[in-house]
């Protein structure tokens, strides 16, 4: 019966909305049940289930109207984890818009009702359940850094990584990471408290106290606590006395085997107007850095934002977004999220005609065309040589290759004449250019490794080559 009355909303929803659109938002969801006037479905994500409010609550409406009736009503439920073979996806249940109080219930920060200070302290660890190790992507560029993390959850104050400390620049999933270790240990761990707290709400908290003479209470719960993560150590700069009681609680944390948990956007040694007693003690655990992800890195984050927010697009856009955001991974995130709204909205699919357009507002250095200077400096980046040694006289051998591979794919991709392209490399002779590109064919037939850093500089180039 619920399906079919389903079925029936869906294709009142599918004559009034563009097919992708109704393939991306409408397809996934699952009827689950009918009870009176109260139909349940079931989406894919968090996220899937806003995006539904957000843009489709009129049509959702009218659909349910015209099939149940006047009164009936919509209750998601948000599959908030996807389970395996073994446990079942972990679902919360949602009224349908005008209901804002479950909103907050679905993104896990129950809002306090009581301000008193004491309280607020005691009742909020402050844990997104969103950032989990699962849905942290392991790459060269993290993963000592995840390793350490997934140790210090395991054995929380146990290991010698105490302090554990993780830095590097914004957007690197420091505070995914660090929430995942929270997450983990709240998991596996019913008893024990754990602190999440920015270091600039950390500060406030202190002020506060000091107003209200609660100095002691503030102190007295910090140290209860059994694992204390406090992100973005940097702002704590030039701030004496919170850093003086930091460092007192610090101290205690440390002697009675508790797990502090740290963040900065840069290396204990840069960490300027940080006193030092306090800096050489971050040292006595594990400091790892998080570095900007590579290229696979890249595809696997994107493959797996896509998945989780049940949406699917073709391999090659993928491809294209991870070659074209190199920055961060918030970065990354955010062209998905505009790529997938952009679709919805301007009704249209998510392809590369399209990625490339909004990638063009949002991505700077994306230029239309691949020139010769383009192919100069991607090789020469390749080939860690300076691009004016390209141009340049020398005949040191790993220059002459770079030199040789730029002049071959000046050939290949732009409309050169091998006259012009000698011109733009020192102003050699058009034979130059021929001989060039024929040692680059030897060596591509000979040699497996060059062959594979040819390949790898197309992959860096193609886009370029499709761009509009
Ligand atoms: P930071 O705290 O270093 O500025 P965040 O932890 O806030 O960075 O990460 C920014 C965004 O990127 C978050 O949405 C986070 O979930 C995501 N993110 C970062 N690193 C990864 C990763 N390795 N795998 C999956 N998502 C990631
Ligand atoms: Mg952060």
């Amino acid at each position: 019966m619920y399906v079919e009355t389903w079925e029936k909303c869906l294709q009142f929803i599918q004559d009034r909305i563009p097919p992708q659109s109704f393939k991306t938002w409408f397809e996934p969801i699952i009827p689950l049940n009918l009870e009176g006037n109260v139909l349940t479905i079931q989406v894919p994500s968090q996220f899937f289930y806003e995006w539904l409010e957000e843009n489709y609550v009129h049509l959702l409406k009218q659909a349910i109207r015209s099939e149940i009736g006047e009164k009936g009503r919509l209750e998601y439920s948000v599959v908030m984890d996807r389970g395996d073979e073994q446990t079942k996806p972990l679902t919360v249940s949602v009224s349908g818009s005008s209901n804002s109080q479950n909103k907050n219930r679905v993104n896990g920060f129950d809002k306090y009702k009581n301000p008193d200070f004491l309280e607020e302290l005691q009742n909020n660890s402050n844990l997104n359940p969103n950032y989990l190790f699962d849905n942290f992507i392991e790459g060269d560029c993290n993963r000592l850094a995840r390793s350490a993390g997934f140790a210090v959850a395991q054995k929380p104050g146990v290991t010698s990584f105490n302090p554990l400390m993780f830095y590097g620049g914004v957007g690197l999933g420091k505070t995914h990471l660090v929430q995942a270790i929270g997450n983990q240990i709240k998991s596996d761990n019913r008893g024990k408290s754990i602190i999440y707290v920015a270091s600039e709400k950390f500060t406030n908290q202190f002020i506060e106290a000091l107003k209200n003479n609660n100095i002691q209470d503030f102190i007295n719960y910090y140290k209860e606590v059994d694992v204390l993560i406090i992100d973005d150590i940097q702002f704590l700069r030039d701030k004496e006395k919170t850093q003086e009681i930091f460092f007192h609680i610090f101290n205690h944390l440390h002697q009675s085997g508790k797990q502090i948990i740290l963040t900065s956007d840069c290396a204990p040694k840069d960490l300027k107007g940080l006193q030092e007693r306090l800096v050489s003690r971050f040292k006595w655990g594990l400091t790892a850095d998080l570095k900007q992800p590579d290229f696979e890195t890249r595809m696997a984050i994107i493959q797996k934002k896509m998945q989780n927010d049940g949406i699917s697009i073709p391999d090659q856009v993928i491809e294209y977004i991870a070659y074209s955001v190199d920055t961060n991974v918030r970065e990354l995130e955010g062209v998905v999220i505009s790529l997938i709204a952009h679709a919805s909205l301007t009704k249209r699919e998510i392809d590369l005609e399209l990625s490339k357009q909004i990638l063009k507002n949002i991505v700077h250095d994306i230029d239309s065309e691949v020139g010769i200077d383009y192919i100069q400096k991607t090789v020469s980046d390749f080939f860690s040589v300076a691009q004016d040694d390209l141009k340049a006289k020398t005949r040191k051998k790993e220059i002459v290759i770079a030199r040789q591979v730029a002049m071959y794919f000046s050939k290949d991709y732009t409309n050169h004449s091998l006259k012009s392209i000698g011109y733009h490399f020192g102003g050699r002779d058009h034979s130059t250019v021929i001989h060039a590109v024929q040692s680059v064919n030897d060596m591509i037939d000979t040699n497996a490794k060059f062959r594979y850093s040819i390949e790898e500089l197309k992959k860096k180039l193609k886009f370029k080559t499709h761009a509009v």
